[in-house]
This record gives C-alpha cells, structure tokens and sequence, in this order.
C-alpha cells in the first residue's frame, strides 16, 4: 500500500541508509559492543554520507530535509539492533548538536555544527547531574563570569558520548537565585583544561560511551555561550520537545 508520509524519494532515502546499515554497522555491531566503543570512522562515514545533516541548515553543510527522511533514518538504524549505535548517533546529530544549530551564534556553528555534519567532531550534551536528573531547577554546575571567560565547575553524570566527544555543550547555572531563568548552556571542548571524563559500566547499550564528567575551574571563553546567558532551560525545552 502507498505510504501516505513516505514519497518514492523517502524510500531511496531509506534504501541508501539501509545499505549503510548492512555494509557499516551489522558486520561490527557485537565487536563494539565488546569494545564499549564506536570507532570515530562511523561518524565520518555517515557524514560522508550526508546522514549527519538531514536535519541541519544548508549553511552550515546540512541539507534540511522534511521530517520524514528522519523518520526513515532513524527507524533504518533502529533496525540494526544496536541501540548503543542509535544512542550515540542520535545524542550528537538530535540533541548535542541541536542546541548550537537551535540557538548558537554563527561562530559556534562554524566551529562545531559544520564539523559534526561532517562527522569530524562528536558532540554531547551535558544536564543530568550526579544530584538529580529530572529537577533540572536544582542543578549544582555554576558557570562565573571572570572577565572575557566563564569559570565552570561541577559534574555531570549519564552523558552520552561524554568520554569520547570532543565538545559537550553544559548546562550550568550563570545566576543561583533566578531559578529555570538563571540556567545558559555553554560549550567546553575536550583538552580544555579543568575538564576530565570516565566511562561508565552499563548492563547494556555498551558501545554508545555514557560518562561521567567533571569541572575543575574550567575557563572557556564567553562567545562559547549558546544563546543568551538564562535561556538555557528554555532553549533544551525547546531542542528536547
Ligand atoms: C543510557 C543513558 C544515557 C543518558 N544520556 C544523557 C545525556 O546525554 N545527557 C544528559 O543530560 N542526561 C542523560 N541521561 C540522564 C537521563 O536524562 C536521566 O537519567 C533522567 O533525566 C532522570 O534523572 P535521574 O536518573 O537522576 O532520575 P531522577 O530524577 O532521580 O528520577 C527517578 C524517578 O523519579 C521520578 N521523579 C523524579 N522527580 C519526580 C517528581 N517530582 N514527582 C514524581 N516523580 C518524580 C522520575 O520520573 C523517575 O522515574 C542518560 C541516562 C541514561 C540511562
């Protein structure tokens, strides 16, 4: 039957991602697992692909396609079996990245949204804290200002793809009395000192890294900001929904 959302070209679409699927994923799924890894050359291959950028801007490389193509995509690698594939594709390309295209200046989206439709950088997003998930309002990580920079200190816990990311966009509080107002989201890039992670053991899932992640007096410039300083709640709602 004829589907009433999927054209002819959705499924050339699904096809091609299909195909992926079976050449680059099936064959080495159980040994990622063992390894609790994906190897960086996934990424890249799917932005080879131009995977990566179905839902992105032309600007920044993506080709914006209807919400339909995402459906096909992410139903195909689905398929796979390998949720831990799933997570950590769908974390960098739905959520990490999401929040810069959302509401990042065009510096960031050059430094960080080009590079990971290209499948270059892996990106991760940082909420969750040891201290609490879903009462984000009682979140612990504060970003201070000190000059040209914010200082960051805290931890995060649970962060897909946050030992083996090169950049983590962090929610942190830049105001402790504004409650949900005095939330901003800023990224920290891997090799910025103050800023360690570790791999968490999981039951399952294992080849997507889930880490845990910690600031030391983290000093990242104040253009790293996404958005305006207090949007942060609000822009993940936005990303997240
Ligand atoms: C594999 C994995 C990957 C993840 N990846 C990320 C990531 O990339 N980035 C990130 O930021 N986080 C990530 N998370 C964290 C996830 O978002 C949190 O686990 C989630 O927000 C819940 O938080 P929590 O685990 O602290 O549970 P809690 O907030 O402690 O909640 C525990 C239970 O209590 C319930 N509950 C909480 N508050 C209330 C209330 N007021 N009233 C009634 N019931 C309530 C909840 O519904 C839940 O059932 C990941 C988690 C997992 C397991």
């Amino acid at each position: 039957m004829k589907s009433q959302y999927f054209t002819e070209e959705h499924e050339l679409f699904r096809d091609s991602v299909k195909q992926f699927v079976a050449k680059e994923i099936l064959p080495f799924g159980n040994q990622w697992e063992k390894d609790e890894k994906i190897p960086r050359d996934l990424f890249m291959k799917l932005g080879e692909q131009g995977f990566l950028g179905i839902n992105h801007d032309e600007q920044f490389g993506g080709s914006k396609a209807d919400i339909f193509y995402t459906c096909a995509y992410l139903e195909e690698l689905a398929k796979s079996n390998y949720a831990g594939v799933c997570a950590a594709v769908s974390v960098h390309q739905y959520m990490a990245t999401n929040h810069i295209a959302e509401a990042g200046s065009d510096e960031l989206k050059e430094r960080f949204l080009r590079p990971s439709i290209e499948g270059k950088k892996v990106g991760a997003i940082a909420v969750t804290e040891p201290f609490g998930g879903s009462d984000v309002q009682s979140m612990r990580t504060t970003a201070v200002k000190d000059g040209d920079h914010y200082v960051i200190n805290g931890s995060k816990t649970f962060i897909t793809n946050g030992h083996f990311c090169d950049f983590v966009v962090v929610a942190c509080k830049t105001d402790l009395n504004a409650g949900i107002n005095g939330i901003s989201l800023i990224v920290v890039e891997r090799g910025t000192p103050g800023f360690s992670s570790t791999q968490l053991k999981k039951i399952g899932w294992h080849s997507s890294d889930t880490g845990e992640l910690a600031f030391d007096n983290v000093r990242v410039p104040i253009s790293n900001i996404v958005g305006k300083e207090g949007m942060g709640f609000f822009i993940s709602w936005k990303v997240f929904s």
